[in-house]
């Protein structure tokens, strides 16, 4: 293939571009608004390139994205790239993109801004080239990763369930690939009552964390109301059966006269455990970075993904194909910038590889 290192290096600027306007929309799962700017950002990136978007529509949540080329005749490879992140309304204007060095900074720029910027241009590149693989992929740029990706789940499965591989552009920790994660699920306990008692959150113990707590009407009034939103990770399904149940008696009943429970909520992500014909795709992939000079290592994560999702429907899925950086989710989030170009040559590389009969 055409020596595509130089290219892509030279684009670096541009990607930084990118990923500048990108991470300075606010776009948390809930804003519908800022994600349908980012959305529109990205499709018509893709349409300079010939790359054409089928929007499906949501009401409340932004809408999600599937991107072909017009030439694309059954693509074998999806790539899933979120564009939702964990920040509210407002935080842009805290603290918008920014660049130290290296380093660039801002929320959602690693969890996965960057990774937008490195997927649009492996496709650039590809085409640069002269490669026709630009044509066996297929896009899905969904909006509720962050959420647990219920809305998305199904458009996901049916995509997934027509290709031969998966690629999930999630960032990658301390530059490894993702091969297996975690499963879990959120609940929300709604407490309604005269009063609450900070005793009545579930405790089985295996996972389960109680992230979020909110109630009352004011300091010198006894909460009429209290909600707890309960995040759980999962091993393996066993697991998952276990807590539902647990969470489901310990919620049965309330052990406060005059209070009322209300549970909702379950196991929404699968495990993802690592198959025979990912570690083949992890092959090719680790040798295509070899290539290059990236010594890719492989990791369980405890953080679930679309790759979850993806492989539960039966495909090979690899994940941390993204941009290297670290602290997601967090003020600190950052992106090490000289990965971008490395990044988006091991994806084209890697779409070129597995489009070559
Ligand atoms: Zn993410």
């Amino acid at each position: 293939m055409w020596e595509l290192k130089g290219w892509i290096k030279q684009q670096e600027s541009n990607m930084l571009g990118l990923i500048e306007t990108l991470v300075n929309i606010d776009s948390g799962s809930y804003i519908k608004e800022g994600i349908d700017k980012v959305g529109n950002v990205l499709s018509g990136e893709y349409a300079k390139i010939g790359f054409e978007t089928e929007v499906h529509e949501q009401q409340k949540l932004g809408n999600n994205l599937l991107i072909r080329h017009p030439e694309a005749v059954n693509p074998e490879i999806l790539l899933i790239a979120h564009m939702d992140t964990v920040f509210g309304e407002g935080t842009v204007a805290g603290r918008p993109f920014s660049r130290e060095g290296d380093y660039a900074y801002g929320p959602g720029v690693i969890d996965m801004k960057a990774s937008h910027a490195t997927t649009l241009y492996a496709l650039k590149a590809l085409m640069e080239s002269g490669s026709e693989a630009f044509k066996n992929v297929e896009l899905v740029l969904n909006t509720d990763e962050e959420i647990g990706s219920i809305a998305s789940r199904e458009l996901i499965e049916q995509v997934a369930k027509t290709k031969k591989y998966a690629l999930i552009l999630e960032p990658a920790q301390n530059g490894h690939l993702v091969s297996e994660r975690k499963g879990g699920g959120k609940y929300f306990l709604k407490v309604h009552g005269k009063s609450a008692h900070a005793g009545i959150e579930p405790e089985n113990g295996i996972n389960v964390n109680v992230g979020l707590i909110s109630g009352g009407t004011s300091v010198n009034t006894i909460a009429p109301f209290a909600e707890a939103a309960i995040d759980v990770r999962i091993e393996t399904w066993e697991d998952g059966d276990t807590v539902d149940s647990a969470i489901k008696e310990i919620c049965s009943y309330s052990e406060i006269p005059g209070t009322r429970l209300e549970l909702t909520g379950n196991i929404t992500r699968p495990v993802w455990n690592l198959t025979a014909e990912a570690e083949a795709l992890i092959a090719i992939i680790t040798e295509e970075g070899q290539k290059n000079g990236l010594e890719l290592l492989h990791e369980k994560s405890g953080g679930g993904s679309d790759a979850n999702l993806t492989s539960f429907a039966g495909i090979p899925s690899i994940d941390g194909l993204g941009p290297v950086g670290a602290d997601a989710h967090q003020e600190s989030e950052y992106l090490y910038i000289p990965s971008l170009a490395e990044r988006t040559l091991l994806l084209a590389n890697v779409i070129e590889r597995l489009s070559s009969k």
